[in-house]
């Protein structure tokens, strides 16, 4: 069985920004297979995986959401340069020199970086006050294109895909950098829970969803199983300013954007971290939400809770601990064996 590093070098380096996560979810489909499991896909393209428990009546429903931020083509400017429409919430500036590709109608790929307009300090000396916004950001394509036609003769169009190229490095430290590791980091974490606990006897079911809407916020909003009377969502913990994150710790998150978690859940992994002597924090996140709020606020009749491990920077140049990664693996199956 692989560790959860190397799901997620993995998992990382297949680009999937929401919508676009056909080949990703085919991977974490295979590797699932290949533990012996039997996952399927809803009608909406997220993937299942029930571990049957003592007591079927009752589900825990273990959540994360394999597709992440990019753009899409929005048109292309006189001089040959695209404009780009963005997919999930981020600013500008944190991808200014990300290095990119379009995916084609046809399946082609072309690299190219993403700049603002007046990239170049020669010409303009004030670059530094340029607006990035969806008007002056755009993507230079390295190819020879001089205007529309050039463009239109590679094939690209208004609604192709932009994925980011991962960076992905883990260092000697245990430190693992890349975009994305919101949420791949706990999908990773998601593949290894399902690996240790298929031989396992579990009090309830448990299923393990990965959604691929999350990032425009309906990821888990349909396809949750029947009997789930808990939803517990693995995604990445904020660190920063007034927050207690930690990229060596989970955090058990009790209030986001959506309000709070559920009192009795938050409460029992606190107790079930205590206990066993994982490294944890509570905190709250002040522009959050997560796969479990979304599938409460679709009329989903469970509890829900959220935990995940510490990513410093998110939607941004993103970097975690495998220690974090870790603690999520053993507070997630702590609560599978504990259900509530
Ligand atoms: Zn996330």
């Amino acid at each position: 069985m692989k560790n959860t590093i190397d799901y997620l070098v993995d998992l990382l380096s297949i680009p999937s920004p929401t919508g676009n996560t056909k080949a990703v979810m085919e991977y974490v489909h295979n590797e699932l297979i290949a533990l012996g499991l039997t996952p399927y896909f809803t009608n909406k393209k997220a993937l299942v995986l029930t571990l049957p428990g003592k007591d079927s009546s009752k589900g825990i429903c273990l959540s994360a959401h394999v597709d992440t931020l990019g753009a899409m083509v929005r048109s292309v400017k006189e001089n040959g340069r695209l404009r780009l429409t963005q997919i999930g919430g981020y600013n500008w500036e944190t991808v200014e020199g990300q290095e990119v590709y379009v995916e084609t109608h046809e399946g082609k790929k072309y690299t190219g970086t993403i700049l603002i307009d007046t990239a170049s300090k020669h010409i303009f000396s004030a670059a530094e006050e340029s607006p990035r916004n969806d008007l002056h950001m755009e993507l230079r394509l390295d190819e020879v294109v001089k205007n529309p036609e050039d463009v239109k003769a590679l094939g690209i169009c208004a609604g192709d895909y932009v994925c980011y190229i991962p960076e992905v490095q883990v260092t000697e430290s245990g430190f693992i950098k890349s975009r994305h590791l919101d949420d791949k980091a706990c999908v990773a974490a998601l593949l290894t829970i399902a690996g240790k606990l298929k031989d396992t006897e579990l009090p309830y079911d448990i299923h393990f969803f990965i959604s691929n809407y999350e990032e425009v916020g309906h990821g888990s909003s349909a396809g949750v199983p029947e009997n789930t009377i808990t939803m517990l969502a693995l995604d990445m913990a904020c660190v920063g300013d007034d927050l207690n994150g930690d990229e060596q710790k989970c955090t058990i998150c009790a209030k986001d954007s959506s309000g709070p978690y559920d009192y009795d859940v938050k409460n029992h992994l606190i107790d079930l971290a205590r206990k066993h002597q994982i490294p944890y924090t509570v905190d709250i996140y002040p522009y959050y939400g997560s796969d479990a709020s979304a599938a409460q606020r679709a009329g989903g009749n469970f509890k829900a809770g959220l935990i995940g491990p510490g990513v410093d920077a998110s939607h941004n140049k993103e970097r975690t601990h495998s220690d974090a990664i870790q603690a999520t693996v053993d507070l997630a199956i702590l609560f599978a064996k504990n259900p509530l």
